[in-house]
């Protein structure tokens, strides 16, 4: 008998396997705490987003800030993906999984002249620009290379994303971009600069949104202004949307369909003629990837039970960062009764909690436990943190595991402490 949790995550008879293979075999393997995605998971979420938009020209460029690990990239390269990048370490990345170039966009509110140069040196499809100084340092860059950079301002349209604050970035008061009124005047700046060429127009108003009308909201926005360019002469032919559709971190609610996302946009897009550029990151990798973790301890005081687990927060950033909800269950389906737990890591902070007054079934020390949509912003913002080094990251193919990024070491910890 199986019971999905998510597609190509499911218990088989009452034990939990990924794609094949079962979490207690792999926790065995590979040890704990590990990141494991599944390859068919990827291409099951990456077709249903790139899948909704076939009727426009368009790129899928996945935000490598989401899960970068170079295993991955290529799975998502050879379905076609491009990549949303945010420094030079992921452009790195993403050339090392063999994305084309031409399929690579770079924002960043901080781009240092070495990085512009190596982005221009790579050929990159445009730089997403975040403000006027950025405009006049890339500029100046290119002509020393003698070499063109295409580009696209960031716009801030002001829309609310309704998710939580530290992942709105499309704000009045946020840091992010350059606001609609400034835009008309920067983009004449730039097509009177010399090495720069004004081709695209790019937004990005959150992460986790899950009110799919925002998304219209801020294109309906962004296209008024592309009327305006294009009436001035200046030819907007990209038009990137960003990313930030939601997962469903509760495999109990149903995951909002990317149709819902194309059916906001399309048409605006198809208006302007222009070819449309998309930025999903959790998304795809969200729910393609699952944290193992083994309970260590169990400890219970008056009223309180608690799952001392050998994950933390250095492993697992966000249930400590931004309070999120990541859904756990037990590599073995227990029929026994629940009850309330926290579920917390060995690190030396009380923040250090991966799930709060959670219901839980009955656990045993020993046990492996799954932490659900961790594919997205898991091991990218696993840190060293109480010098422990990072957990190992498993992809599996078709019921085999493989290896993709080792765990690290003690050695690993000084290695470049001389
Ligand atoms: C983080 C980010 C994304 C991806 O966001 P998701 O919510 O993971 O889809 C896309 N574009 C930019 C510019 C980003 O900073």
């Amino acid at each position: 008998m199986v019971e999905e949790i998510y597609p190509h995550i499911y218990y088989q008879n009452g034990i939990l396997e990924i794609e094949g293979v079962k979490a207690e075999k792999l926790a065995e393997e590979f040890g704990t705490p590990l990141y494991v995605y599944s390859r068919k998971a990827l291409e099951y979420w990456f077709s249903e987003f790139d899948g909704a938009f076939k009727e426009l020209p368009h790129i899928t460029c996945f935000a490598v800030k989401s899960c970068s690990n170079v295993h991955v990239l290529k799975v998502l390269k050879e379905l076609g993906a491009g990549a949303d990048t945010v420094s030079v370490g992921e452009i790195f990345r993403a050339l090392n999984a063999g994305i084309d170039p031409k399929k690579i966009v770079f924002a960043g509110v901080g781009k240092r002249p070495d990085e512009i140069e190596y982005a221009l040196e790579k050929g990159i499809l445009m730089f997403n620009v975040e403000s006027e100084s950025e405009l006049y340092t890339i500029n100046r860059v290119a002509e020393n290379l003698g070499k063109v950079a295409p580009i696209a301002f960031r716009v801030n349209p002001e829309v609310d994303p309704k998710t939580h604050p530290y992942i709105s970035t499309g704000l009045k008061e946020s840091k992010f971009g350059v606001t609609l009124e400034e835009a008309v005047d920067l983009y004449r700046k730039a097509r009177e600069l010399k090495w720069l060429n004004p081709i695209g127009i790019h937004f990005h108003i959150g992460s986790q949104i899950t009110e799919p009308s925002v998304f219209k909201e801020a294109a309906v926005k962004v296209a008024n202004l592309v009327k305006e360019l294009h009436s001035l002469g200046i030819e907007i032919e990209f038009f990137d949307a960003g990313g930030g559709l939601g997962i469903n971190y509760n495999p109990a609610e149903p995951p909002i369909p990317a149709t819902e996302l194309a059916k906001q946009i399309v048409p605006i897009v198809k208006e302007l003629g222009c070819k449309l550029i998309l930025e999903p990151g959790r998304r795809i990798s969200g729910n393609a990837g699952v944290l193992l973790t083994r309970i260590i301890y169990k400890k219970e005081r008056e009223n309180k039970l608690f799952y001392i687990v050998d994950a933390g927060m250095n492993d697992l950033a966000r249930p400590s960062l931004y309070g999120a909800y990541h859904h756990i269950i037990p590599a073995t389906l227990k029929v026994s009764p629940t009850k309330t737990a926290d579920v917390v890591g060995p690190i030396c902070e009380t923040g250090d909690i991966l799930a709060k007054d959670r219901e839980l079934p009955l656990l045993e020390e020993g046990e492996i436990i799954a932490i659900l949509s961790a594919g997205a912003y898991g091991f990218t913002m696993a840190s060293n943190y109480n010098s422990r080094p990072r957990p190992a990251e498993v992809l599996v193919e078709n019921g085999k595991p493989r290896l993709i990024r080792q765990r690290e070491t003690l050695a690993d910890l000084i290695a470049r402490e001389f």
